[in-house]
């Protein structure tokens, strides 16, 4: 299949272009040029299908120009060797836990996707070596390295905020060495994204490496997203009533796989975006402008985001119908305050432990569900809450175990060059063999 620019429709690029290119010359996200839904029998059977024919099933036609069915199955098996489950904690609520992965993070599935096929690409061919430039505030930067670790054919460089990610967090960024290089900068994730961005239009740069970007931009790391709906829904249709899903969102990745999902033929009844203060898409949803602002600080800091980079897709998903798109999403906004006593609310009524981006997620289905009767909730928990051991010890007075996979990782040396300028980022991405 191709995929189109959404600056220009005319601009096309294959699946294996675009995941190398990351963006489209033109500056635009790239966008499938068709979405066939799964036959009726396929949901009807699936809590039959294991998840790894669910997950082939569905996004086959996206990449199959590129991927031959063979390769996919074996990037799947290797990408989806953990559980996804829904866990009740109310009636009418369940959590779907996507925190079961190497770094704990529900990113870990797209990242490792889109390695496995960055990989398999360079091995497939004599192209020169990729290299993958990623300013991370947190999470996206201990899957990144993660999934990326030993990929041949792929250098992996991380910018990282010096002093404002947490401690587990630094140590998946800083840990693993061999292909991945982390980048200490001194200043704020907003400093960091934006020399990312620079070199990406930097001719001295580009035209020497092959740069692209493992955000959720990239079709690799967010179609592959789509999986874990399809997973949950395999979980809650025996419930029988209607489903909608919560997500916590920040740049709109993840919810937007989920609405590519039900194009797929998923039957899902409403989507709801949650967020932290930084409220441009419930504003959206308000008022039909969209104003993107600078990034706030909060403590679902995964979701600092003041201008989602995949809203744009979003739109184009329901044609720029903001009465079309209104049918499928809501969209509300919580802040701190309200994301503490969310997640004491569900830590005293159901012993269940949720990391802040959860709460918000909570919050969000909560406050959608309060006059919808016959209808199951799901809100999608996107971090392990020992991620954010901080906020949930300060606000729940309660130290969640530390899981293998955090041990482990606390253990390894920090490795890190420290940066404060781009002039030192340019140098060091031309110096680098
Ligand atoms: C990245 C992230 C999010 C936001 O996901 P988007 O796809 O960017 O909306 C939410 N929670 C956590 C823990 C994350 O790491």
């Amino acid at each position: 299949m191709n995929f189109y620019s959404l600056e220009n429709k005319e601009n096309t690029a294959s699946f294996k272009e675009a995941v190398i290119a990351g963006i489209a010359p033109d500056r635009g996200l790239y966008f499938p040029e068709s979405i066939t839904p799964l036959p009726k029998s396929f949901f009807d059977t699936i809590e039959d299908r294991s998840n790894l024919e669910i997950a082939f099933s569905a996004i086959r036609q996206f990449v199959t120009d590129d991927v031959p069915d063979k390769v996919l199955k074996d990037i799947l098996t290797k990408v989806l060797d953990f559980d996804f489950p829904v866990v009740d904690i109310a009636p009418n609520i369940g959590t779907l836990e996507l925190f079961h992965g190497p770094t704990m993070a529900f990113k870990d599935v797209g990242a490792r996707f889109m390695a496995n096929c960055l990989g398999y690409f360079s091995t497939n061919t004599t192209n020169e070596e990729v290299t993958v430039l990623v300013a991370t505030s947190g999470d996206t930067g201990g899957a990144v390295a993660n999934g990326f670790l030993g990929v041949k054919g792929v250098k992996v460089v991380i910018l990282y905020p010096s002093g404002k990610v947490s401690a587990i967090q630094e140590k998946q960024l800083t840990t693993l060495g061999q292909n991945i290089t982390a980048l200490e900068v001194e200043g704020t994730f907003d400093d960091c994204q934006h020399m990312v961005k620079t070199a990406f239009l930097d001719g001295d740069i580009t035209h020497t490496k092959k740069l692209t970007s493992a955000n959720s931009i990239n079709v690799a790391r967010w179609l592959p997203q789509l999986f874990y709906f399809l997973f949950a829904y395999k979980q809650a249709k025996s419930k029988g009533d209607a489903l909608v899903f919560s997500v916590p969102s920040g740049n709109f990745g993840n919810i937007c796989a989920g609405m590519v999902a039900q194009k797929l033929g998923m039957p899902v009844k409403h989507f709801v975006a949650a967020t932290n203060v930084n409220d441009t898409v419930p504003q959206f949803m308000e008022t039909n402008r969209y104003q993107p602002k600078p990034s706030t600080a909060t403590i679902s800091n995964a979701m600092d985001v003041g201008d989602p980079s995949n809203f744009i897709r979003i739109r184009h998903l329901y044609q720029d119908d903001f009465e079309n798109l209104s049918e499928h999403l809501s969209s509300y906004s919580f802040d701190d305050k309200a994301t503490r006593e969310a997640m004491k609310t569900i830590y005293k009524e159901t012993g269940y432990v949720a990391d802040p981006h959860g709460a918000v997620g909570y919050l969000g289905l909560k406050k959608y569900l309060s006059d919808q009767p016959n209808t199951y909730g799901i809100f999608l928990e996107t971090a392990h809450p020992i991620k954010f051991l901080d906020v949930v010890q300060d606000t729940l007075n309660h130290t969640p175990a530390m899981p293998e996979q955090i041990k482990k990782v606390m253990d390894g040396k920090k490795r890190a060059k420290c940066i404060s300028t781009y002039d030192e980022l340019k140098s060091f991405l031309l110096s680098a063999t």
